[in-house]
């Protein structure tokens, strides 16, 4: 009996696991689909400074619009296009759509563009990214590329070259969910990277939680010692921009400033008088 009930468990998961495939390959062929038509977008988040009070960047998110599904999520579809090697043309798509509106912004207004750990696997990345600034007029210096702690595990030593390379060329680098990942203070040793975004699950608690106050704390005591500019994500209550702005947090991003939102609102934002941050 309990073999027979084996069995049969056995044969259930393994149709399950065959209508997951079938769905996967589907979305899959769907993605590659999207790529050519129109059904990607990319929506831009406001990040502000602290003391300026003032909008000083946005930051690209892709989305997509898929015809029968809806909007799916990054997270639905970024980790099948870093397998699939999909994240390539992907990520190329998103950094020149947002080079290309970056340029009609305010010159003191930067765009930020996520790179995942699989474009680091390209040799030629940073001349691509170059090729991309040439190609759309934005200046290097405008452009900050946010990566995760996930670009240095893979290759450290062809991801640095890739990292210096950028940076040479007046390119920003920032270190994206800082800590989440396992061995982040190396990183900052071997890297010099221009921004650490701290990660939302911290910024989230700080309200309620000591620890997690006293985390955020320390990681602004070691930025600016190590001349970092800190960025604190996922930002939604007044409450927490107060408290990091009494631990001399430089920036902030998040629902409380805006949420990600289409190219055309964020030129009329930039058209107000004076953008500034609530609170
Ligand atoms: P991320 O780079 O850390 O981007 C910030 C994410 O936090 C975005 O989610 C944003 O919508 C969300 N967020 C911002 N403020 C708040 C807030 O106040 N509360 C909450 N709960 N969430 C907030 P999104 O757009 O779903 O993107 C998720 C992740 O997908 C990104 O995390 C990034 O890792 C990845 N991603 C998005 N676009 C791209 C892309 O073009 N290329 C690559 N490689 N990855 C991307
Ligand atoms: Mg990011
Ligand atoms: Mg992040
Ligand atoms: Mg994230």
């Amino acid at each position: 009996r309990a073999k027979a009930d084996g069995r049969g468990t056995y044969r259930f998961f393994e149709a399950e696991m065959d209508a997951r495939l079938q769905e996967r390959r589907r979305l899959e062929r769907d993605l590659q689909q999207a790529l050519l038509g129109e059904q990607l977008t990319v929506h831009f988040q406001p990040l502000g400074d602290c003391t300026t009070q003032q909008i000083v960047g946005f930051e690209a998110l892709v989305r997509w619009n898929h015809p029968e599904r809806g909007l799916v999520a990054p997270s639905d579809f970024i980790p099948m296009a870093e397998e699939t090697g999909l994240i390539v043309p992907l990520g190329e798509w998103v950094l020149r759509e947002a080079c290309r509106e970056a340029v009609r912004w305010p010159s003191s207004i930067r765009v930020a563009v996520n790179l995942s750990p699989v474009q680091f696997r390209h040799a030629d990345l940073a001349e691509r990214v170059i090729g991309i600034l040439k190609d759309t007029g934005l200046p290097p210096e405008r452009l900050e590329l946010e990566v995760t702690e996930g670009v240095l595990i893979d290759d450290s030593a062809r991801a640095l070259s890739t990292l210096k390379a950028l940076k040479d060329a007046g390119i920003r680098i920032s270190l994206d969910d800082f800590g989440t990942g396992y061995s982040s203070l190396s990183y900052l040793q071997s890297f010099p990277f221009d921004k650490i975004k701290i990660d939302r699950s911290f910024i989230g608690n700080m309200p309620t939680n000591e620890d997690s106050r006293a985390i955020v704390r320390a990681i602004i005591a070691l930025a600016r010692s190590l001349r970092i500019t800190v960025t604190a994500e996922g930002v939604e209550t007044e409450e927490q921009l107060r408290l990091l702005r009494s631990e001399s947090c430089n920036q902030v991003q998040g629902y409380l400033l805006g949420r990600p939102a289409p190219a055309d609102d964020v030129s009329a934002r930039l058209a107000e008088p004076a953008p500034e941050l609530v609170g």
